[in-house]
């Protein structure tokens, strides 16, 4: 539905023009909101502005949304909004006990890609990627913690996840055979997606191993 407003210049002109959609989800919480524009401003090259406040009452954030003139018509269309707050995932707590540090890497490789730091999410999902199997491992075989540390970790994969989705997911993802290729490499979209995927595989794995573990050691009767 499309909106009139007046935009303000910076000498405080007003322009009467039209939004032909407003923001539908805060950048901020990420919920869907309906919203009004509070303060629409253009300027000399033809940029437009808006000022909105989150409709959800525990948000309540203010950001803003940049708008561009649609070719042939009189009206302004939605390019983007921000301040983008990113989201941390919620892995499971067996997850988080093991690899605190998966976590941490793994939600600034998402952060760097909500605010378009493209080169920098790849490597940086890799990287968590690679803490987690190793706290892991190392966790499940602590007497071999100092040969598994200095193991890649395509060859780690392969001798000590036991998952078959997990390591066939792994075989398919080419970056992961040559860790030398990494400085010349560049990473595509499905790099990333494939990258995504052996992440959310390998912590379901690991949450699913612990778990059992837990259980069955709950379960086992007691030594006399
Ligand atoms: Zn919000």
């Amino acid at each position: 539905m499309s909106t009139r407003v007046n935009a303000v210049s910076h000498l405080g002109e007003s322009v009467p023009l039209i939004l032909a959609n407003l923001p539908d989800v805060c950048p901020r919480c990420h919920r869907s909101i309906h919203v009004t524009p509070h303060l629409t401003s253009f300027d000399v090259n033809n940029r437009v502005q808006s000022v909105f406040r989150c409709s959800s009452q525990s948000c309540d954030e203010l950001f803003l949304a940049n708008y561009t003139r649609d070719p042939g018509t009189n009206q302004y269309r939605l390019q983007s909004t921000g301040p983008v707050k990113f989201e941390a995932s919620q892995f499971p707590e067996t997850v988080a006990e093991i690899s605190p540090n998966f976590v941490q890497i793994h939600d600034q490789a998402i952060g760097a890609e909500t605010h378009g730091f493209d080169q920098l999410v790849g490597v940086g999902l890799r990287k968590a990627l690679e803490f987690l199997i190793k706290d892991f491992v190392i966790q499940q075989h602590p007497s071999e913690s100092e040969l598994i540390k200095k193991t890649q970790l395509s060859s780690c994969i392969e001798k000590y996840v036991s998952d078959t989705n997990v390591k066939d997911c792994a075989k398919r993802a080419a970056w992961l055979g040559n860790d030398e290729t990494h400085y010349i490499r560049k990473w595509e979209d499905q790099d990333i997606q494939d990258l995504k995927l052996l992440v959310r595989l390998t912590s379901n794995w690991v949450d699913n191993v612990l778990l059992t573990q837990r259980y069955v050691k709950k379960m086992s009767p007691p030594t006399s």
